[in-house]
């Protein structure tokens, strides 16, 4: 072999989407030697469907790959355009934050930062084999036989594992318009011994705002005072961009209806299984036969571009049909279609074959994470992103893994559903997956997560400075809200009040205003406060419940031995090979009582 026929990294990040990107700095931030290969370095970062980062729960998991020292929270403050926080009339464990994106500047945004890391190299390389001796990964191999070498791999493939577009009748491989499909991978991981199974997803039309009549359609500004993603932001400076709402009609229905015998999701053309919770239109008429109209908000993708994203009609029908259906929708009759919508099927692993830390358990130093994982949504796919690349990279230096538990961080529950649970469709995040959601919001993600980046030593100096002086500043709070005392009684029990909040507290406590403490920090206090007493029974809870929870079981465990578990315990069991209790009890057909019995045997043995 000539010196150029291969490179030696310790970690090699396969596919530069969400996952692959934030897997690669976290590697190379913890001093691997790191390769990113990607098919297109001019699709580093890119957002295949919707313009936009957060949302419901997803906004959180965005507020905690920040904390711990994460990219895609600073890339959208950057770039975002319009940035609102949902669910503000709600609690603040509902608090959720969603920033339309730029699409095209988040995009170089986030390949700039990544040509900026230390230690981490991108490059335009097409993977088709991955390289192993004696179950242990070794490198890959790329179009052309170049090998690359490595004592780790992650694989974030996304939606291009052998990957079928599909277009009313038209179908062609591809992983994302416009680009091709990735073959040999699936055939490799198959001679592995893993089990590949297929899902699907979808993406509705672009069209040219131009031909839009706004004046048809419900103007949607962002907040007034928008909310930054990222701990280090200190505010959002750019001006916002509104977005437009308008919606489906019976007429349009009655077009969507009349021609379900071309969807390929319903001719038979498309098995696989999509997101329910995110259904195509033809899903949504057909599911929801008796509603006259569904929303569409109309999403700017960029300030310099007039290419606008109908969220809410993803489908797959024929191009004749995706133009009748949008030319019927109030504010959309002439509509120019820059993109028609179309449905993607691609291979995913599913996820009871990996360890907590996203290595798989078949092959030692391979990973997967993000959508190859059968989840779906940029979030998800980059909070996995972010968890596989450090822990590829403590265990090439013989550190402990880093796992996080579900009443740690919403990351915590993902991954924990993903491998004790799997998957039977994309799999995206909920605040009701968590137990403990008054414990994981968004506003106290830096509190939960930031010590550990500074243990771990992932974040940047700037973030320790900040987290340092934001505790203090805390601590400092806290004591003045107990030691200020008006009309009988402290500040703190006034704070207990729901209808009472620190801008009340100013109007009676002169002094107050002097004290000089941040937004931030007011708002922790608040909520710290008001929510004192459920905060501390669910921390009571966790603490009775860890106990148990965190039994180990040993890896040489022997389920098939324990005559009083049930057959389907054992077998489950015996297959995923949960590392402590919790994690036996969350396998799906677990019931209290196998629970009993293994705790029993643990105790005794
Ligand atoms: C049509 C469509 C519709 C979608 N709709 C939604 C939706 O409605 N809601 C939602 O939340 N999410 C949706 N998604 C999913 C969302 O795009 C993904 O969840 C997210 O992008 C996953 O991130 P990832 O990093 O895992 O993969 P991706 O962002 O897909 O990135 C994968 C990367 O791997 C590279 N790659 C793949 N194979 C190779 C190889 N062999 N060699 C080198 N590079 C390789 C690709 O070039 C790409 O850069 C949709 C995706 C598509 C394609």
């Amino acid at each position: 072999m000539s010196a150029t026929d291969f490179y030696d990294f310790d970690v090699i990040v396969v596919g530069a989407g969400h996952a692959g990107t934030e897997a690669a700095l976290a590697s190379a931030r913890l001093g691997a030697k790191t390769a990113l290969l990607t098919m297109s370095c001019d699709t580093v970062g890119q957002m295949s469907c919707n313009p936009a980062i957060g949302g419901v729960a997803k906004g959180q998991i965005v507020r905690e790959i920040d904390a711990l020292g994460g990219e895609m929270g600073r890339v959208i403050d950057a770039t975002g355009i319009q940035f609102r926080m949902l669910n503000s009339g709600k609690g603040p464990a509902m608090h959720s934050p969603r920033a339309q994106a730029d699409k095209k500047a988040y995009q170089l945004e986030m390949k700039w930062r990544v040509e900026q890391q230390e230690h981490l190299s991108l490059r335009q390389e097409l993977v088709e084999s991955i390289e192993t001796d004696k179950n242990r990964v070794t490198g890959i191999r790329v179009a052309g036989g170049v090998v690359y070498r490595a004592t780790a791999v992650i694989l974030t493939t996304g939606t291009f594992l052998k990957a079928i577009m599909h277009t009313g009748e038209s179908t062609s491989e591809g992983g994302r318009a416009g680009e091709k499909a990735a073959h040999g991978i699936s055939g490799i991981l198959r001679d592995l011994g893993f089990q590949l199974e297929r899902f699907k997803t979808g993406t509705p039309a672009r069209i040219n705002g131009r031909t839009i009549d706004f004046s048809k359609c419900e103007r949607q500004p962002g907040d007034c005072v928008p909310q930054p993603f990222s701990f280090l932001t200190d505010q959002i400076e750019q001006t916002q961009m509104d977005c437009h709402l308008t919606a489906t009609t019976p007429e349009v229905h009655a077009v969507i209806r009349e021609n379900l015998n071309r969807s390929p999701m319903y001719t038979g053309q498309i098995q696989s299984a999509g997101p329910r919770y995110c259904p195509s239109i033809e899903d949504k008429i057909v599911r929801f036969a008796d509603r006259e109209s569904h929303q569409i908000f109309l999403e700017p993708e960029g300030r310099n571009t007039l290419e606008y994203y109908c969220n809410g009609i993803s489908t797959s029908l024929p191009r004749d049909v995706q133009r009748k259906m949008i030319h019927g929708i109030p504010g959309l009759e002439h509509a120019d279609i820059m993109r028609f919508g179309y449905a993607v099927e691609y291979d995913f692993a599913p996820p009871t074959q990996l360890h907590a830390t996203l290595e798989t358990r078949r092959v030692a130093g391979l990973y997967f994470a993000g959508q190859i994982n059968g989840t779906t949504g940029y979030e998800e796919a980059a909070g996995q992103g972010l968890l596989a690349g450090i822990n590829a990279a403590l265990k090439i230096r013989g550190h402990p893994a880093f796992v996080l538990s579900r009443n740690q961080a919403y990351l915590g529950v993902l991954i924990d559903d993903l491998v004790t649970k799997g998957v039977d469709e994309p799999y995206r995040m909920f605040t009701s997956r968590a137990e403990y959601r008054l414990l994981l919001r968004q506003d106290n993600a830096d509190r939960r997560l930031t010590p550990l980046g500074i243990q771990l030593g992932i974040v940047c100096p700037e973030r320790t400075r900040r987290h340092n002086a934001y505790e203090n500043e805390l601590e400092r709070g806290f004591r003045f809200i107990a030691q200020t005392r008006f009309q009988g009684n402290s500040l703190e029990e006034w704070l207990r009040r729901p209808e009472f909040t620190w801008r009340n507290a100013e109007e009676s406590i002169p002094s107050l205003k002097t004290e000089r403490f941040s937004p931030h920090c007011i708002r922790q206090i608040e909520i710290d406060t008001q929510y004192a007493g459920y905060i501390r029974r669910q921390e009571a809870e966790i603490a009775r419940l860890e106990k148990v929870d965190s039994m180990r079981i040993p890896d040489t465990f022997d389920f098939a031995a324990l005559p009083q578990l049930r057959m389907e315990a054992r077998e489950k069991l015996g297959h995923l090979k949960p590392t402590n209790v919790g994690q036996a009890s969350r396998v799906s057909g677990i019931t209290p009582a196998d629970i009993a019995v293994l705790v029993m045997y643990l105790n005794s043995s």
